[in-house]
């Protein structure tokens, strides 16, 4: 019988642990796979990590890994993938916004040849306008900026089959944006609509600091064109000073009617210190990217295993 494996990292989740796990018993009940259902318990401080565990002892389908604190969803999905055991492997949130009843979908798009089931989101029921637009934004400036392409509304609800999960296992970088890494994977891929439902319970765990941290790992991690526009802002400036050198020579040799243009000079000296501190904080913001992955530190850390002797 193949086996299926479910990735799911919670962080405080402990109002949706029960529904999801009733869910997606209910969907997988009656199909002829194997399971394991994997929640990565992403340092929560609520109750969800002793839920994981009655769980378990109750039912062998599940299991926990208890990270030693919060790590990040992109890491806890890491240490599912790391683990997980299936023929195929499907990733999903705690929260219920990704519909266990269309796992049958995914599996059945799996069964007919497809090593790669991307959902896409192309609504998210009781997301704000704010959030929606941004990542419209955001989906559009990375397709630009990036050589390889992100599906917008991109998700990380998915189904891999083995051969694209040892794959995308082979990549260890620390900032990872995993949407981008899959959509370039190669493999036989094929995508499937859905409108994401709100939340069963709770709040979104991802704060504004956290989505921009995640937003930029996504651009520094597919794009050099941020340090690229560095180098033309550079040569855009000097050119133009070089002109404005040309007018200086101009005024004084030629015109003769040099004035005391303290003004020009004090607008200059700004405009180009401006541009200056770009483009070292853009510079500042990849080597530091460098000094983080050079130290090869782990990904992640396992406080414990939870599996039912
Ligand atoms: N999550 C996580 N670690 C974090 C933040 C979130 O494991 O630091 C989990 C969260 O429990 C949920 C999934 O990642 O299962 C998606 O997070 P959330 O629903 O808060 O994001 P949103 O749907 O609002 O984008
Ligand atoms: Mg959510």
């Amino acid at each position: 019988m193949k086996k299926i494996s479910f990735v799911v990292p919670v962080y405080n989740e402990e109002e949706n642990i029960h529904e999801f796990y009733r869910r997606v018993t209910e969907v997988m009940a009656p199909l002829s796979y194997d399971y394991e259902l994997l929640f990565v318990d992403d340092g929560s401080r609520d109750g969800t990590s002793r839920l994981i565990r009655e769980l378990a002892a109750a039912d062998s389908h599940v299991q926990g890994y208890l990270f030693s604190r919060n790590f990040g969803h992109q890491l806890a999905l890491t240490c599912g993938l790391d683990h997980a055991t299936g023929d195929a492997v499907i990733s999903m949130d705690g929260d219920l916004q990704h519909p266990p009843e269309m796992i049958p979908q995914l599996i059945a798009k799996w069964e007919e040849g497809y090593e790669i089931v991307q959902t896409i989101r192309e609504a998210t029921e009781d997301a704000t306008a704010f959030k929606n637009i941004t990542s419209r934004l955001y989906y559009k400036l990375i397709n630009t900026m990036s050589e390889v392409r992100i599906t917008p509304g991109g998700s990380d609800f998915r189904l891999m089959d083995r051969k694209a999960v040892d794959a995308l296992n082979t990549y260890r970088e620390r900032a990872r944006f995993i949407r981008g890494i899959v959509n370039n994977l190669g493999f036989r891929y094929t995508t499937i609509s859905f409108v994401a439902p709100p939340r069963f319970a709770g709040h979104s765990k991802f704060s504004l600091i956290k989505m921009l941290r995640f937003a930029l790992d996504g651009i520094t991690g597919f794009s050099r064109v941020p340090l690229r526009l560095a180098f033309y802002a550079g040569l855009i400036c000097g050119t133009g000073s070089l002109l404005f050198l040309l007018h200086v020579l101009y005024v004084k040799y030629i015109s003769n009617d040099a004035v005391p243009g303290w003004s020009t000079l004090a607008a200059a000296q700004f405009f180009l210190g401006g541009v200056e501190l770009m483009g070292i904080g853009i510079v500042g913001e990849y080597v530091g990217r460098i000094f983080d992955e050079v130290k090869h530190r782990p990904l992640y850390i396992v406080r414990e295993h939870i599996v039912k002797k």
